[in-house]
């Protein structure tokens, strides 16, 4: 498989976007009004942008950061860059330090998106993008962004307006000439879940809560729940982190996973997340272990998780909360599974993999040329005289041991993936496990237990939560099985933690 940060997003998605080669690469400037960029609200979202767009590879050739010196950062905002330095060169400096598409200061070049509370701008703009809580998105004009609530500290509504910005960028790149058309407005909100052409005002504007909850899968999805967890200022509580990866992070990773730079190529992914996110006010303790070998002990468990084995391993052990992410092209979906019996649970549909016998994972590779067979021995820390000896001997020992795990893996990569539906799969994910903490009746519910985005038609009526009911055929959570009715007394004895 290709090395490229861009090879995940280079697909055509059945001819709807142009060949990868022939895209014509766009500059975009950041533009931070200097009344509105002391603001939290501004400054999640102007980071989230610039760290989204700076992973473009081969879409965004440079990031360029309009931005007044002098502005203290609100908080935790960039995980990539000091707290001590200003906004403007910790934008700087953490764009960079993803190490992709290079971002610089005071340039003026390509599109400008401007960031923050609309105002009439002097150099003019492409477009307005700003989110305030729960709720975040684009205008062309900014008409109604005074909804808004800027002054919240939560990242959510910030991060989901750097998402639509990032996938209009992405879009008209990449879409066949004639047949992209940029939205006038388009916002949504992870408090309803719902899309709409102004923004919406609902939930609190902080959240202070103890969390007690595993993240299985640290991930491009697991990178936005974390990354959106630990910009929140008032949580606290304990998070468990399980990543079994067995190569670590790659560069074809770099592309979206939110939370990593340059940097944390070739290491253990629990680990690496734990350790950029050492200064949250959440206890993180990571675990570089497959989840079918791990005992789940929260009340609350995050799946982030790209495979259905895996799925099906947490399903396996009933915790009494499943919240669950995942993407697919440009739509981005969460699920709160249960209730037992009734709504889907995390095996509903999700029919493991069939991982082809170590046998076959071996006569397929003999195919491959010598080039592949380099990549992955370099991948798994192995020569490639090693790699040839397993190839032609299948001998048990250190290079099989190593290509095995790597091999499997492979086998299961989804085709398609990039960064701003990762993210925002991220940031409703995480803000589905904070509402599942508080007394409150908006979804993702007993009754509307998934939630939807399609980038493509960011105002579709379909981008909203609905019931996702069980999947009569599902093995695991048949309603009269013993099983369920374990799951069961659990789903109704979880605690509400919030105020
Ligand atoms: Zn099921």
């Amino acid at each position: 498989m290709s090395q490229r940060v861009s090879s995940r997003h280079e697909g055509d998605l059945g001819g709807r976007f142009l060949p990868f080669g022939n895209v014509e690469q766009v500059g975009i400037t950041i533009t931070i009004p200097r009344e509105a960029a002391a603001l939290p609200s501004t400054q999640h979202a102007a980071w989230m942008l610039i760290n989204l767009l700076a992973r473009l590879d081969g879409i965004v050739h440079k990031v360029a950061v309009r931005c007044p010196s002098g502005i203290g950062l609100s908080g935790r905002v960039i995980p990539l860059a000091s707290r001590d330095l200003d906004l403007r060169s910790a934008l700087v400096v953490g764009g960079n330090a993803i190490g992709i598409v290079p971002v610089v200061e005071e340039l003026e070049l390509g599109r400008t998106i401007v960031v923050g509370p609309a105002r009439p701008m002097s150099g003019g703009a492409d477009l307005f993008a700003a989110g305030g809580g729960w709720c975040g998105g684009v205008s062309l004009t900014g008409a109604g962004m005074e909804r808004l609530d800027y002054e919240s500290p939560l990242p959510f509504g910030p991060y989901i307006a750097a998402c639509i910005a990032a996938a209009e960028v992405f879009k008209a790149a990449r879409m066949q000439p004639g047949t992209y058309a940029a939205p006038p407005s388009a916002f949504y909100s992870c408090w309803s879940h719902s899309a709409a052409e102004l923004p919406a005002r609902l939930g609190p504007s902080n959240i202070e809560l103890t969390l007690d909850a595993s993240l299985v899968g640290v991930g491009a999805v697991g990178s936005g729940v974390l990354h959106s967890l630990w910009a929140c200022p008032a949580l606290r509580g304990a998070m468990v982190l399980i990543d079994n990866d067995p190569k670590g992070l790659d560069m074809t990773n770099l592309n979206r996973y939110s939370i990593f730079g340059r940097t944390s190529v070739g290491s253990p992914k629990a680990t690496s997340a734990a350790g950029a996110l050492s200064d949250s006010s959440i206890r993180f303790s990571a675990h570089d272990r497959e989840i079918e070998s791990f005992r789940l002990s929260t009340p609350r468990v995050v799946s982030a998780v790209d495979r259905n084995t895996a799925r099906a391993a947490i399903q396996n052990q009933y915790p009494a909360r499943i919240l669950s992410g995942s993407t697919s092209d440009l739509r981005a979906e969460v699920l709160r599974c249960g209730p037992p019996g009734v709504g889907a649970c995390l095996r509903c549909f999700n029919q493991p993999e069939k991982i082809p016998p170590d046998q076959e994972l071996r006569s397929r590779l003999k195919t491959a040329g010598e080039a592949e067979l380099a990549t992955l021995a370099e991948s798994a820390g192995i020569s490639l005289a090693e790699a040839k000896d397993w190839l032609a001997t299948g001998s048990c020992g250190l290079a099989g041991a190593r290509l095995l795990p790597l091999l499997r893996r492979v086998e299961g990569e989804p085709e398609f993936a990039v960064g701003f539906v990762s993210v925002l799969a991220g940031v409703m994910l995480a803000a589905a496990l904070l509402k599942d903490c508080l007394p409150h009746n908006e979804p993702l519910s007993e009754a509307r237990q998934r939630a939807t985005f399609q980038f493509f038609s960011p105002l579709a009526r379909s981008n909203r939560a609905a019931s996702f009911l069980r999947d009569p055929a599902c093995p695991m959570c048949a309603p009269d099985s013993i099983a369920c009715a374990a799951w069961a007394r659990r789903f109704a004895a979880i605690p509400v933690v919030g105020p």
